[in-house]
């Protein structure tokens, strides 16, 4: 089969792939997405069951910050729903509430932190300042940090502020953002959530995260059940190696393609590229377990997130309240949780059964919220083997010899997360980056002989 129109090949079926695809048709490209799940969206997932929609992979959009996101949600008809401004932190039996929306008067009025780490947190904030404004916190282009990507957050607390502040503010950021306690996650990760995500609003698509997905989906021809084992770049066009839905061994040559798939999975099916991706390999992602936790009431608390400091509990580190983040989520007078469990008890726990993991989620939830004793009525859990790509100190190091040793004229670009701060603002950027690149290079080289042609068996 032979085209006039330029061709390409997309492996993934994440945000990222989505949006390479939408973005090139859009340019006059074919494109093809291959995607080895049996439905699209990677870890962007609802699933809808007894009336309930938990977002099991991405819960929330940052409203200002997410330009990417905003701008495509708007372009799709999509609507995104603001949550409310509170979230709350767990010391001591009772969830502190905070404000997102006034974090000044809040931050000084909260019980959370004593009056003596209040005073110290001037020189975190003075902190976070001069790296925003000079430029360092840019979460597309998460590389640009390098320069005080040089410590974990707890070292820096150590060193610059009081264990106090590590373990009620620092760790419980920490364990928002990677999911992943404060002494593991590079310092870098903190000042860009503090630098770009606080003070501002969380919202929700209407209908679940995975609305986007569905509507990409409707735009752009994907192939589901159909992994790719191998891309290969050539003088005149890009073979891909992939089985079908059935199983069978297929290929089809492209004039282009964009690998959207988790690193591991790149290195693996991409030869020539293997030594640039083999150390953002080795920094690998955290290990990812979630509970959807449904109930016959909501509980007390307003926030729309509950922080949970390592000290006081090892393994629950996150806990979504999605009935408040958008009520959407639940039916009405339910409450819908979404617990997120800390990368290293996840790993401890990823082959346990199911039922024990609720038993153990349970314990938690149960401290926290007493109310909610009795009234559980649904359970869902999900396992992450790539949930983030994990950002130690020094993990802007391999980032950006990445993308310094991408060419911009090959006809393979990639787009992933994990080439920057993960998010799904980041993976629209890059998946858009990415077609720009291709769409350039085209124009550069004039049109091409259109390379597409697709064998089978
Ligand atoms: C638990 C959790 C909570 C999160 N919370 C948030 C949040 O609140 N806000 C936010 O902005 N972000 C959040 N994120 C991050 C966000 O989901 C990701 O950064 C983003 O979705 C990544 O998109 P992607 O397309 O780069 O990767 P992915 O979504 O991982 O897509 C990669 C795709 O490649 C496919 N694939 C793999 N191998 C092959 C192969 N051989 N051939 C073909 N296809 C293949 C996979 O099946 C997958 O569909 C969260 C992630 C997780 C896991």
């Amino acid at each position: 089969m032979t085209n006039t129109r330029p061709s390409a090949a997309i492996v993934g079926g994440g945000l990222s792939g989505l949006t390479s695809a939408y973005r090139l048709q859009e340019k006059g490209w074919d494109v093809r997405v291959f995607e080895a799940a049996s439905i699209a969206g990677g870890r962007v997932n609802t699933v809808a069951e007894s009336g309930y929609l938990c977002d099991t992979g991405a819960t929330v959009v940052h409203l200002t910050y997410y330009r990417w996101y905003m701008d495509l949600a708007a372009e799709l008809g999509l609507h995104v729903s603001p949550s409310p401004p509170y979230f709350g932190v767990y010391r001591d039996g009772r969830v502190r509430l905070l404000r997102m929306d006034r974090p000044l008067r809040s931050g000084l009025s909260t019980d959370l932190i004593s009056l003596g780490s209040k005073i110290r947190t001037l020189r975190l904030a003075w902190d976070v300042g001069r790296a925003k404004f000079g430029g360092l916190l840019d979460s597309v282009d998460f590389h640009k940090g390098a320069p005080i990507d040089t410590e974990t957050c707890r070292e820096y607390a150590h060193r610059a502020l009081t264990d106090e502040i590590d373990a009620y503010l620092l760790d419980p950021i920490c364990r928002v953002m990677q999911i992943a306690d404060s002494d593991k996650v590079g310092k870098l990760t903190l000042f860009s959530a503090m630098g770009n995500v606080v003070n501002g609003q969380f919202g929700s698509l209407d209908g679940g995260q995975q609305c986007m997905v569905q509507a990409l989906c409707d735009r752009v021809p994907v192939d589901l059940n159909t992994p790719v084992q191998s891309v290969s770049e050539g003088a005149t066009g890009v073979e891909v190696v992939y089985s079908d839905a059935a199983g069978n061994p297929c290929s089809g040559t492209f004039d282009a393609c964009v690998l959207a798939c988790p690193a591991p999975v790149a290195r693996d099916i991409c030869e020539e590229h293997r030594d640039l991706l083999t150390p953002l390999c080795d920094i690998g992602y955290t290990r990812g377990l979630g509970v959807s936790i449904g109930t016959t009431r909501p509980p007390d608390s307003p926030a729309v997130f509950v922080q949970v400091p390592s000290c006081e509990d090892p393994a629950v580190a996150m806990i979504f309240i999605d009935s408040n983040k958008s009520p959407d989520r639940a039916p009405s007078g339910h409450g819908l949780l979404g617990v997120g469990w800390e990368t290293d008890a996840a790993a401890a726990w990823f082959d346990r059964s199911d039922e024990e993991i609720v038993e153990r989620t349970l314990t938690s939830i149960f401290r926290m919220f007493p109310e909610l004793r009795g009234t559980v009525d649904y359970t869902h859990v999900r396992r992450w083997e790539h949930c983030l790509p994990f950002l130690p100190p020094g993990a802007t190091g391999p980032r950006a010899a990445f993308q310094a040793g991408l060419r911009r004229e090959s006809r393979v670009q990639f787009a992933a997360d994990y080439m920057s701060e993960p998010g799904q603002n980041t993976a629209i950027a890059l998946g858009t980056r990415a077609a720009a690149t291709l769409d350039a290079g085209r124009r550069r080289a004039g049109v091409p002989q259109a390379a597409t042609s697709l064998g089978g068996g």
